[in-house]
C-alpha cells in the first residue's frame, strides 16, 4: 500500500464549502486539438466544487482509502519544520498544484527515498527539480490541457486591462471619483497593435486564436514552428528568436515553461530592446522574468504595464516588489484554478493514479519525466532542443 501526500492551498477564509455563484459548469466535449478529457473510472466529487483546497482533497480520499492507501493532505509546505517536509520522508507519491507548489528541491528529493511519482494537478512541473527526478528514475506527470484555455482567457483579460487602463479606472469608481482625464491619459486601444506570443504551445496557440479578432498584427516565437496553414490563417509573423520578437511588438504574452533556457530571460538588456511603452503579460512562470528588471522598466516608463499571475516564489511574500510596482495588473496565481479547471485536473489526477496503481501506462501527453529522461509532453516542451 502506498502513502500519498497532497499539498493543497488553504480553504477559503469564509469557510468550506463556499457558497457557489453558479449551479453548474459547462460541459466540454474534447480539447481543441482533439485530445480527450480525463477518463478516470469513477469520480467522487461534483464537477464545479472547490477541489483544490485542503478540504476539497481533489476528491481523492474515498478512492485512495478504499484501496487501502494512506492519504495525507496539508497546506503547510515550506521550511524544514513544515508538515510536508516531515511527511515526505516515507511518501510514495506527491501531488501538488502550481498555484501552491510543493517545491521538490534536490535536497528534499534526497530525503524521500520511496518517492516514485510527482503529479502536478494542473500544468507546469518546474516546482520539481526535473534533473534530479530524472536521476532518481521518478515519473513526473501533469494534467495537460486541463486549464490551458482558462489561462488563455486570463491572458486576454490582462492584455485588455493593461492597454485600456482598466484597473485605475475601476479604482476611480471605488474612490467615488470621475477623473476622466487622469484615466484616459494612459488609455489605448488594442486594435492595430503588434502583439507577440512567446511560445505557441497549447496556451500560446489559444491566445493567438482569441486575440486575432481584435484586429491586431500577430507575431510569435517557439522552438517549433506552427504549421503553415495556421500561420496563414492568423497572418502570423514568425521570429527566429526572442530578441527579434520583442523588438517588433507593443504587447508581449509569455507562455514558455520555466527551464534553464527561459529562467531570467526578461532582464534589463532584453527589456531595453523593446519599444518604449510596451506591455508584458506573463502567466507562464514568474522566474522567467528578472524581478527587479521588471520593476525598473515600469519605473522608467520602458514598460507601460506588466501583468500575469505567476510569482517567484509562491506564495509571494507580503513585501514582494511586484505588489507595489507602478502600472501592474498582477493577480495571485489563479488563472488555471477556475472551478471547471479544478474539475478537469482533479479527474486527470485520479486517472493518473488509477493507471499508476494498476501498473498501466499513463498517457504520454501527461508525461514530463519517465524512465530516466524527458518523455511525452516533457520531451517536446522541456527537454533542451
Ligand atoms: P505546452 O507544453 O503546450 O507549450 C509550451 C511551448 O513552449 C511549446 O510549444 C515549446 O516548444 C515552447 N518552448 C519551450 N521552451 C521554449 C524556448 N526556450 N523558446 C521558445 N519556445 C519554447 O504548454 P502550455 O500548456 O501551453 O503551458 C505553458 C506554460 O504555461 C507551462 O509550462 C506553465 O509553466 C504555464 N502555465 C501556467 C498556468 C497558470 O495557471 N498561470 C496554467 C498552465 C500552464
Amino acid at each position: 500500500m502506498a502513502k500519498i501526500v497532497a499539498v493543497l492551498f488553504a480553504d477559503p477564509v469564509t469557510g468550506f464549502p463556499p457558497e457557489y455563484a453558479r449551479d453548474t459548469i459547462p460541459v466540454i466535449a474534447t480539447y481543441p486539438n482533439g485530445q480527450t478529457l480525463p477518463t478516470p473510472k469513477a469520480l467522487d466529487f461534483t464537477p464545479g466544487a472547490l477541489l483544490g483546497s485542503v478540504s476539497g482533497e481533489l476528491g481523492l480520499r474515498k478512492f485512495l482509502e478504499d484501496a487501502g492507501h494512506t492519504f495525507v493532505v496539508t497546506s503547510d509546505k515550506d521550511g524544514i519544520d513544515s508538515v510536508f517536509e516531515k511527511e515526505l520522508v516515507d511518501a510514495d507519491v506527491v501531488i501538488s498544484q502550481p498555484f501552491w507548489p510543493a517545491y521538490l528541491t534536490p535536497e528534499r528529493l534526497a530525503k524521500a527515498p520511496n518517492l516514485k511519482l510527482a503529479i502536478t494537478a494542473g500544468i507546469g512541473s518546474d516546482h520539481v527539480d526535473l534533473a534530479t527526478a530524472i536521476t532518481k528514475g521518478m515519473t513526473v506527470a501533469e494534467v495537460t490541457f486541463s486549464n490551458s484555455i482558462g489561462v488563455a482567457e486570463h491572458t486576454v483579460m490582462q492584455v485588455l486591462a493593461l492597454v485600456r487602463n482598466y484597473l485605475p479606472a475601476y479604482q476611480t469608481v471605488l474612490a467615488g471619483g470621475w477623473n476622466i482625464a487622469d484615466n484616459v491619459a494612459r488609455a489605448y486601444d488594442l486594435e492595430g497593435m503588434d502583439v507577440g506570443i512567446f511560445a505557441a504551445g497549447r496556451i500560446g496557440r489559444a491566445v493567438i486564436e482569441r486575440l486575432a479578432p481584435f484586429g491586431v498584427k500577430l507575431h510569435y516565437n517557439d522552438r517549433f514552428r506552427l504549421p503553415a496553414d495556421v500561420e496563414e490563417k492568423y497572418n502570423l509573423t514568425f521570429h527566429e528568436d526572442i530578441q527579434s520578437l520583442v523588438k517588433n511588438v507593443d504587447v508581449l504574452t509569455v507562455h514558455a515553461p520555466l527551464t534553464a533556457e527561459t529562467a531570467g530571460l526578461f532582464n534589463d538588456e532584453l527589456l531595453s530592446s523593446m519599444r518604449r511603452g510596451s506591455y508584458i503579460v506573463n502567466p507562464a512562470r514568474g522566474a522567467i522574468a528578472d524581478t527587479m528588471a521588471i520593476v525598473r522598466a515600469l519605473e522608467s516608463g520602458q514598460l507601460a504595464g506588466y501583468a500575469g499571475d505567476v510569482w517567484a516564489p509562491q506564495p509571494a511574500p507580503a513585501d514582494h516588489p511586484w505588489r507595489t510596482m507602478p502600472h501592474h495588473g498582477m493577480t495571485p496565481h489563479v488563472s488555471g484554478a477556475s472551478l471547471p479547471s479544478q474539475a478537469r485536473y482533479a479527474a486527470g489526477t485520479r486517472e493518473i493514479l488509477e493507471a499508476w496503481f494498476a501498473g498501466e501506462k499513463i498517457r504520454s501527453e501527461y508525461i514530463i519525466v519517465e524512465g530516466g529522461g524527458y518523455a511525452g509532453t516533457g520531451a517536446h516542451s522541456y527537454a533542451k532542443k
